[in-house]
């Protein structure tokens, strides 16, 4: 049985490189004596670009696809452009590259955890929200046509995406219901009462619905999602949109749950999968040492969850949920925290309490 394996490692921009190392320290603590991790860095982002001209170099690229998973912190940064003035931003141009057509993002709220909803006490919130990754309104990215009185941009839905997709929402479902998180319900949010694209969308989700009379499948306009997920966003359990919508609901959860700060994220495909926070590279307190590193630590979190589960590995799944649970430990505990979260604690302090709550 495979037990040791090649993590490819793009530490990124701004606080990247700050977040990943205390991120990579616990997996190596996590996995002593159980199986190994290698860890193999693959150069890429918007100071790379800088220096070389190249954002997303064909050897990291190898790198990545060799890899038996991917971690990422954040790239990009403002000030560093292509010429058509559009950001570097590898981590879009790896969803293309490697079909990451389910962008993960897990949202909860547990008890002690700052959050602009009124929760009753010990009321707790998790959901995942599924964003299609690498087509939608994202398909002509950097390709629109622009012209003195004009823009254009397409949007792409297609069978090959949407079937995997949705099969994975209700596979995602079945699993949550099975570990006791969830009711087993999909939502398929989208626009079908306004555009044809969606109406398509909505039935190749009714269809893969009918496979699944154990799991409980309803629809949604995005519109309503936003005011339901603020309202009662303990009603959802897997949702499951288009990319552009899915990109725009991610940050709503991100904001629900706390901050970017604690926001992680999973970007799967059927061979490859890249696990990053959902947050940028914060340039402006980059190089302070203040960054939270909680989202970080908590898309490794999921990566083990998913490694564990694909090579049948209970220890490195077992570890997947002690990493989060350290995590909302130390939520709960309040006693540490970082400046996003109202404390003063510095990104070291951080993961120096998340290792300590490890039980
Ligand atoms: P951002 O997420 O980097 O920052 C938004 C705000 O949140 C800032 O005030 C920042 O300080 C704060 N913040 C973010 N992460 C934090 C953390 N871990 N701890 C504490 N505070 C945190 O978004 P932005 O400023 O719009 O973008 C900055 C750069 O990152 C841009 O170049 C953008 O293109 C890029 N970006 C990359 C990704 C990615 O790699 N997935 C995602 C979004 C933005």
């Amino acid at each position: 049985m495979q037990n040791s394996f090649d993590i490819a490692v793009f530490q990124g921009d701004g606080i990247g490189p700050e977040i990943m190392a205390p991120t990579l320290s616990l997996l190596d603590h996590l996995a002593a004596g159980k199986y190994a991790l290698n860890f193999v860095d693959a150069p890429a982002g918007a100071a790379h670009y800088a220096r070389t001209g190249e954002s997303l170099p064909a050897a990291s690229m190898a790198v990545a696809r060799a890899a038996d998973a991917i971690l990422l912190s954040a790239m990009g940064l403002p000030d560093v452009r292509y010429p058509d003035g559009t950001e570097i931003s590898p981590q879009i141009d790896l969803r293309k590259a490697l079909t990451l057509f389910a962008g993960v993002r897990p949202v909860t709220i547990r008890p002690g955890q700052p959050t602009p909803l009124a929760l009753k006490d010990g009321q707790t919130v998790d959901f995942v929200l599924i964003r299609e990754s690498t087509e939608g309104l994202f398909h002509t990215q950097g390709r629109g046509e622009v012209t003195q009185d004009e823009a254009r941009e397409t949007l792409l839905i297609t069978r090959a995406i949407s079937e995997p997709l949705f099969r994975f929402a209700f596979d995602l479902a079945k699993a949550r219901k099975a570990a006791g998180r969830g009711p087993g319900k999909v939502t398929c949010v989208d626009k079908a009462n306004v555009f044809r694209a969606f109406a398509f969308f909505r039935e190749m989700f009714d269809a893969e619905a009918a496979k699944h009379p154990d799991i409980i499948a309803d629809h949604a306009y995005v519109d309503a999602t936003a005011l339901w997920m603020v309202e009662r966003p303990w009603a959802f359990d897997v949702m499951v949109t288009e990319n552009m919508f899915g990109d725009i609901l991610s940050d709503l959860g991100a904001g629900l749950m706390g901050g970017l700060g604690l926001a992680p994220s999973a970007d799967i495909g059927a061979d490859h999968a890249v696990f990053q926070p959902c947050h940028g590279s914060a340039p402006d307190i980059a190089g302070q040492g203040v960054a939270n590193p909680m989202a970080m630590i908590l898309s490794a979190a999921m990566m083990l969850e998913w490694l564990g589960g694909r090579h049948d590995m209970p220890d490195m799944v077992a570890d997947g949920d002690r990493l989060r649970a350290a995590v909302e430990a130390v939520i709960a505990a309040g006693k540490v925290a970082s400046r996003d979260l109202g404390g003063s604690a510095g990104t070291s302090e951080v993961a120096d309490a998340v290792r300590a709550a490890l039980t």
